[in-house]
């Protein structure tokens, strides 16, 4: 059996990799000319560290990532309000990882060549859409008259995903939660114990906030959230490298923490870029006969819970052990098992954003468990 698989991100690779350890082909089209380590940082929870590890990647994560060992809530004089071990320390069976989102898509580009050859991920390869029968699956291509045929197709093109958009026509703009987020990297020494992320919040009801953790032992992620509007259809367009600018930013975090400079780590980022905070509703169904959708373009969410790459890299190995009896009715089943899993983790990221501008240790405790407990399950 023959997949063909649409997108080099952090989904696509992975499903690739976990195809190839089943015994399925594939073969990875991505539209970008040349993949470039892109974004800033993002984490892996444990339940996508266990799959990492089983395709026996641990080790390269390992020396990637930063292990996540505590989520420490602060109000914006920098007192403590409450604190969540996170990872091994959390009593889960893996780390999590903090690592740089394109390094992670580096590495896995890497392990994907070195184990299905130099060909399995074909650049500059921009999928336009599909036509189907009952014997095989046509892709057709930018610029290329002829189309690809496979046995399967997987559209695992990310958030603007074409393959979505064929199969599920109309569907109008992404929703918008009324927030903004500005992600930056900053080269300096992390605060704490190096292992630890900050959610930081403004005094008043629906002020600012700031998430920050290491990616490295001289880098800091950070991310400022501004709610600027009311939730609703996005109006506008999102794009992962818009780039965002530090004077938007700095009257709103004049934040004296005393552990972290908040203006220092704004104005000398490396990169700052500008993205709203969107998801959609879950689908219905994601595909029919020989097409489906993983990651991104099956169950776009925000990104509250850190949950967006971990659930892409579970619906990998879903997907591929669902195919590795070599018979293209393990989609449906894919489907079956993940659809509803990632439905509740939208919803639990839908919560938490509404609940999240709470200052109290006990309701945070609550929000925080009652998360891991709906989010857990669907890492199965
Ligand atoms: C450039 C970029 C930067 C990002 N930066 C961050 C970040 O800093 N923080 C964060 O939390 N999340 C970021 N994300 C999103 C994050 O990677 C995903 O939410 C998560 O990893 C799930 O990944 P995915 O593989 O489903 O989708 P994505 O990571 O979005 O990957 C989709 C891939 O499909 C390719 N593609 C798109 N359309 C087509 C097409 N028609 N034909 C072929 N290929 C196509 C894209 O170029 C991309 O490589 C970024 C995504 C991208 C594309």
């Amino acid at each position: 059996m023959r997949v063909l698989i649409a997108g080099a991100g952090i989904g696509g690779l992975t499903a690739a990799l976990a195809l190839h350890a089943v015994g399925v082909e594939a073969v990875v089209l991505e539209s970008a000319r040349e993949i470039r380590p892109l974004g800033v940082g993002i984490n892996l929870l444990p339940h996508a560290v266990g799959e990492l590890t089983r395709l026996g990647l641990d080790g390269e994560l390992a020396r990637l990532g930063i292990a996540t060992r505590e989520n420490l809530y602060c109000d914006s004089s920098g007192a403590r309000l409450f604190s969540e071990p996170r990872g091994l320390a959390g009593g889960y069976q893996h780390p999590q990882y903090s690592v740089h989102r394109g390094r992670l898509q580096t590495m896995l580009l890497s392990a994907v060549r070195a184990r299905l050859g130099e060909d399995a991920v074909r650049t500059g390869m921009r999928v336009e859409g599909f036509d189907q029968d009952a014997d095989s699956v046509r892709v057709g291509i930018s610029g290329r008259e002829r189309p690809i045929e496979a046995d399967l197709l997987v559209g695992a093109d990310g958030v603007h995903s074409v393959v979505r958009a064929q199969l599920h026509p109309g569907e109008g703009p992404l929703l918008w939660s009324g927030v903004r987020m500005w992600r930056g990297v900053t080269r300096m020494n992390p605060f704490f114990d190096g292992r630890t992320m900050v959610i930081v919040r403004g005094s008043g009801d629906g002020d600012a906030e700031l998430i920050a953790y290491p990616i490295g032992p001289a880098s800091v992620n950070w991310v400022a959230l501004v709610p600027v509007g009311e939730p609703g259809p996005l109006p506008g367009d999102a794009h992962w490298n818009r780039p965002g600018r530090a004077e938007d930013l700095l009257p709103l975090f004049d934040w004296n923490l005393g552990w972290l400079d908040v203006a220092e780590l704004i104005t000398r980022s490396e990169v700052l870029l500008e993205y709203p905070m969107v998801d959609r509703d879950p689908l219905p169904h994601w595909g029919h006969g020989r097409v489906t959708l993983l990651g991104d373009a099956a169950h776009p969410m925000y990104p509250v819970g850190a949950n967006g790459a971990s659930q892409a890299v579970v619906d990998a190995r879903v997907l591929a052990t669902e195919l590795s009896g070599g018979s293209p009715a393990g989609l449906a089943r894919y489907e079956g098992i993940r659809r509803d899993a990632t439905a509740e983790v939208i919803a639990a990221n839908r919560e938490m954003q509404r609940t999240g501008g709470t200052r109290s240790p006990r309701e945070l405790a609550r929000i925080t468990e009652t998360y891991r407990r709906r989010t857990t399950a669907q890492g199965a």
